[in-house]
């Protein structure tokens, strides 16, 4: 029956040559989908930019690919922030997102000369604004507005709406902007939302613009703002099984622009810069988790339980948001998938589950099991839970393999404690 192949490497080989877990990313897949995203919003518009949210996954060669492909980058903190910086990323095409940024990080930031922060709140403006006073800078902002709409998604994935942690709600958003106009050292260049995380259509995307455009009105007529930028974020969601039904991307974009486009011609407003902030529709159907199996263990009446040498250090995405996956038998692909099976991970946690009652042929000790569309938010978010290190990612180039980040080491994961005293 053969072995399942990903993007000219065979699955079980890479298990066998670089060990499990083990992440491997398409970089063709990542560099494929961000031509996709990319050129439908450059042939829609004049004048946007398309940001990679580096939380969903980074590294040194994906930071190489942002940057050959004239990507922007989101950052959320000092340790994206750093990677950025140590590999000389242009400064200018940075945006410093999240609610809750440090006096280091904000100084760390203006001493890089990023182009923007995303600020979340009036006292976060302020604080940027006194801080780039006193490092003699000045601060580029965007204000993220909380639209008030809710996407329908998991809600740990909500991020607009009334009980959202982010954003600035809209009516407050023109104290900000007064606020912002009194600060010398603070350029306000316009606004950004971003709704929610793996949405199947752009309903909330549309949702929020028509929010953000009434209030881009607002502020010309009353306070006579003129808003440069307007950021979309991102969201736009994969297929993480057939239940899954993503819209295309173009049929994401387009009515967005579209809607901005009509906007501004009906209402005499000047048409702002355009960004957009995807994530997971890069990185996420890129990657792949390959595990061993190390158990299987009958339940009657319950489930049969195979046992992988990963789980939830490598992926809490199942424990946090019920997130559901797919996956094969990398050295059975093809065969008949007679069994009802539970991915069960390494960890002392009952919730350790990466898949519950997956169909797939007769599982044994000692299989592969590829976990699929795993390139967001796995490696990201990788504990050392149970003293587990995190596994190594190996890039796939044109069907050739190599080690791009390597598997830690036992000694690595305490190389930080003191010597016992
Ligand atoms: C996480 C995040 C994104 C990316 O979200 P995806 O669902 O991965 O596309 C974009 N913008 C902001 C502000 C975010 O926090």
């Amino acid at each position: 029956m053969g072995n399942f192949i990903f993007h000219g490497c065979d699955a079980a080989e890479l298990a066998r040559e670089f060990g499990t877990p083990l992440y491997v990313m398409s970089e063709d897949e990542a560099i494929d989908r961000i031509r996709a995203v990319k050129s439908c919003f450059d042939d829609s518009y004049e004048r946007c930019r398309t940001h990679f949210a580096s939380k969903s996954f980074l590294s040194r060669d994906m930071l190489g690919i942002i940057e050959s492909e004239g990507l922007g980058l989101d950052v959320v903190s000092g340790g994206e922030l750093y990677l950025a910086r140590d590999e000389g990323f242009p400064p200018e095409k940075i945006a410093f997102h999240g609610n809750s940024k440090t006096d280091s990080e904000i100084r760390d930031a203006l001493e890089y000369r990023i182009g923007k922060f995303v600020c979340d709140s009036l006292q976060e403006i302020a604080a940027i604004g006194g801080i780039a006073r006193a490092v003699g800078a000045r601060a580029k902002i965007l204000i993220r507005v909380n639209p008030g709409v809710e996407g329908n998604t998991h809600r740990h994935m909500l991020t607009s709406g009334g009980r959202t942690k982010f954003g600035i709600r809209s009516s407050e958003i023109a104290d900000a902007v007064s606020l912002c106009m009194g600060l010398e050292n603070i350029e306000l260049g316009g606004f950004h939302f971003h709704v929610g995380s793996q949405l199947m259509d752009n309903s909330a995307h549309l949702a929020a613009l028509d929010v953000l455009l009434g209030l881009i009105k607002r502020l010309k007529v009353e306070l006579g703002f003129d808003t440069e930028v307007l950021d979309m974020g991102g969201g736009f969601g994969v297929a993480y099984t057939d239940l899954d039904k993503p819209a295309p991307i173009d049929e994401f974009i387009r009515p967005m622009v579209g809607r901005v486009c009509e906007f501004c011609a009906s209402n005499g407003i000047f048409r702002p810069d355009l960004i957009i902030e995807p994530g997971r529709f890069i990185a996420g159907p890129s990657g792949i988790t390959l595990y061993t199996v190390c158990s299987v263990k009958e339940v009657p009446g319950v489930a049969i339980y195979a046992g992988v040498d990963g789980g939830f250090p490598d992926n809490p995405r199942p424990a946090l948001y019920e997130a559901k996956y797919d996956a094969v038998i990398a050295d059975k692909f093809g065969e008949p998938r007679t069994e009802t099976v539970t991915i069960a991970g390494k960890c002392c946690e009952s919730g350790d589950i990466l898949i519950r009652d997956i169909a797939l042929p007769h599982v044994e000790r000692g299989n592969i099991i590829a976990v699929l569309c795993t390139g967001a938010y796995n490696h990201s978010m990788a504990s050392n839970y149970n003293k587990n290190p995190v596994p190594a990612v190996v890039a796939i180039r044109g069907g050739v393999p190599r080690v791009s980040v390597r598997r830690q080491t036992y000694a690595d994961i305490f190389a930080c404690d003191s010597p016992k005293t």
